[in-house]
């Protein structure tokens, strides 16, 4: 008997997902229980289309780990600031984050703004950590290419390197979720076939974390955006919901600290910068006219 298409794709694709998930999910790597955790991110959402694999594996009760997510900007680019704030919380409710009210914060300062164009000041950031959130272990956050290349999630490394940089004692350690090729971007869950066969290389020489979501948790992702931050729900969402590999798989490398040297370069070049405009408005001050 030639069974239905429909029921054979309804029996493949769960036979798929739990072979995918036993070829390249990483047994919990040691120090990742009983830990206070901060995901670094830069806009309301990210959470959710970026981490929610390592998110909602982190937050599950029984690895007891204390989760707050950072967002450096409101995402008000649109002027939907204070809504997506209030859909920021939802969406860490969603994903499994306890007391989430209390553990989201936004910062929403005016000189650190939603802008694919403005570079932030990494400065800034580390400050704004160091006053906050002293207790963390490890901070999750972007790699160098941020993912879609947008520069505010290429600021958050340097400036979270910064910041365990400062206070070297409390060997805060940085993860960052892998940057891939566009071409791998929509295969879904597919691309644990691809990681399978070129498993994760850190170029630190530390530790890596593949982890692919159970289907339940991939619903809970798919829900922190759908039902989490509707006001970003426009029709093209739906194909990263539902193609995006980042919504199935998070691949992450531990950073060496204290700076990587590209980021380094760039510390040295922001804060040259910044003195240079602090002397011009010093000089405007001396000679008003
Ligand atoms: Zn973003």
């Amino acid at each position: 008997m030639i069974l239905p298409f429909s029921l054979i794709v309804s029996l493949l694709i769960p036979i798929l997902w739990s072979f995918s998930q036993s070829i390249i999910n990483d047994p919990v790597p040691s120090g990742f229980r009983n830990q206070n955790i901060t995901f670094l991110i830069a806009h309301p959402d990210d959470e959710a289309m970026f981490f929610g694999p390592i998110l909602t594996k982190l937050s599950s009760k029984d690895l007891n780990n204390n989760i707050t997510i950072v967002s450096i900007s409101s995402g008000d680019f649109e002027g939907l600031g204070s809504i997506r704030e209030q859909e920021l919380v939802r969406s860490a409710e969603i994903l499994g984050v306890a007391e989430a009210k209390n553990r989201v914060l936004v910062v929403n300062d005016p000189d650190l703004p939603d802008s694919m164009s403005v570079e932030w000041d990494i400065f800034k950031i580390e400050k704004v950590l160091a006053e906050h959130y002293q207790p963390t272990n490890i901070i999750i956050t972007f790699d160098s290419k941020g993912i879609s290349d947008h520069l505010n999630h290429k600021s958050l490394l340097p400036a979270a390197s910064l910041w365990a940089a400062a206070d070297s004692k409390l060997h805060r350690s940085i993860w960052t979720v892998r940057s891939i090729p566009t071409w791998r971007k929509y295969i879904s869950y597919l691309d644990a076939f691809y990681l399978y066969l070129n498993p994760v290389k850190n170029p630190y020489g530390l530790r890596t974390y593949t982890v692919m979501s159970s289907y339940s948790q991939y619903t809970q992702t798919r829900d922190a955006m759908t039902v989490g931050h509707v006001s970003q729900m426009k029709w093209f969402r739906w194909g990263w919901i539902t193609l995006s590999r980042y919504m199935f798989i998070n691949d992450l490398v531990q950073v060496k600290g204290p700076i990587p040297i590209l980021s380094m370069k760039k510390a040295l070049k922001m804060m040259l910068e910044a003195e240079d405009k602090e002397s011009q408005k010093q000089n405007k001050k001396q000679n008003p006219f």
